[in-house]
């Protein structure tokens, strides 16, 4: 049996029709650029994300750069992030003349590891950007705690994280600006590019509406240099289908993990009765003080106030990664690195003068990172299916 990474063909069958009758809407009206159902969408996703404003943008990516134009981010001044993220967190930083800071990761979450974070502070620091990695949010408290001692801006690249929570608190609330991906693989994914940014400071969302139509204001009149960063109807009109269906598929995804830590649990590729028995660690949760735990008994959130929403299952490989990521693939069964190389040893960022063994524990990650389905239509069949194909691989090699 194949078993995709994901499988977005399934998820449409079972909307299909209220997804037409959307399209269909739109294309009547003929309003294909921003428009009644991009304003909708605002209004409901603010609401999700527990946020005064939201804006649909015209991707995760374009949302980071708006947010970092909004802050006036310039050439020399220095961002403090991870490098072990997507490309466009710190590609971002760099168009705009700016330094992306790189600060190693906790081994257990994959995000910023914020212990870290303060040493790196200088009197060109304008921003902290955490990434919420594979749907978990990065340890805020922390984070805001520093960013408001120091005067600095924090936005949270929450293009993974629609709808996970910190405390109660959902992603793109905490900081200053959030911003999301409407990539199709992400949680809420569009039919295309998408995306949006959130806040609760009005005049971080005024600027941000400016310049989402070239620092036009009144229209023709430019104060402010901005870019074509607007959302098409088309797939303001689709997400907002998805937005409410986003906690099913999310419970879905939670409850596919449980299995799967249950699954791996009787394996014994987890066992740590001495290292070499120890093949695989599983996606902890944490509830950012310190803990960390699986979710195994049942599909409730391990912690309180806390909500990784699992855009990606990701194990940690002890042995032989790259070996069983070849044989899962030659057997059908979907898997990807995120991320193969971090971000501070990109060619593209050589001038920032990063060197290998920077950032050991982003580059273990790196190395050891793999990704299984995850999405909410896997089956029971599916998941066994991927851990019986992970369990033949080390009795067999
Ligand atoms: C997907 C993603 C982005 C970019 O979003 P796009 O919509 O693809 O431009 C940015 N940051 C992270 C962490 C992402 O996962």
């Amino acid at each position: 049996m194949n078993v995709p990474l994901l499988d977005l063909k399934t998820q449409y069958a079972a909307i299909k029709t209220e997804i037409q009758a959307a399209i269909n809407r739109v294309c009547d009206s003929q309003y294909f650029i921003m428009g009644p159902d991009v304003a909708a969408l605002e209004e409901e996703l603010a609401a999700y994300c527990q946020t005064q404003f939201a804006l649909g943008v015209s991707s995760g990516t374009d949302a980071l750069l708006l947010a970092l134009m909004a802050i006036d981010l310039k050439p020399g001044d220095e961002v403090i992030t991870t490098p072990y993220t997507f490309f466009a967190t710190a590609g971002c930083i760099a168009r705009l003349g700016a330094k992306a800071i790189f600060v190693d990761i906790d081994m257990q979450t994959y995000n910023i590891d914020p212990r870290k974070i303060e040493e790196k502070i200088t009197a060109k620091t304008k921003a902290i950007m955490p990434v919420h990695l594979f749907g978990q949010c990065a340890d805020m408290t922390p984070i805001m705690e520093i960013a408001q001692r120091h005067n600095l801006y924090v936005i949270e690249d929450a293009a993974q994280a629609i709808g996970a929570e910190y405390k109660g608190k959902r992603a793109g609330s905490i900081g200053d600006i959030g911003c999301f991906s409407f990539f199709p693989s992400k949680n809420l994914g569009a039919f295309g590019d998408g995306g949006a940014v959130t806040t609760n400071n009005p005049d971080l969302a005024k600027m941000m509406k400016i310049l989402r139509v070239h620092g036009a204001q009144p229209k023709y009149y430019h104060q402010y240099i901005g870019g074509n960063f607007r959302l098409d109807a088309l797939q303001a009109a689709i997400v907002r289908v998805k937005l409410k269906y986003l906690d099913e598929w999310t419970a879905g995804r939670q409850a596919n993990a449980v299995h799967y830590n249950q699954l791996f649990a009787k394996t014994g590729l987890i066992e740590t009765k001495n290292n070499s028995d120890l093949h695989l660690i599983l996606p902890f949760e944490s509830d950012q003080s310190g803990q960390y735990s699986l979710r195994t008994q049942t599909d409730q959130n391990p912690f309180a106030n806390h909500r990784h929403i699992y855009n990606q299952y990701v194990l940690r490989v002890m042995n032989k990664r790259d070996e069983l990521r070849a044989f899962l693939t030659e057997r059908g069964i979907g898997n990807e690195i995120y991320y193969p190389v971090p971000l501070h040893l990109q060619k593209c960022f050589a001038e920032w003068g990063y060197q290998a063994g920077e950032f050991f524990h982003s580059e273990t990650a790196a190395n050891q990172t793999l990704a299984i389905p995850i999405y909410p239509e896997l089956t029971a069949n599916h998941r066994e299916t991927v851990v019986n194909a992970i369990v033949k691989f080390y009795v067999t090699t």
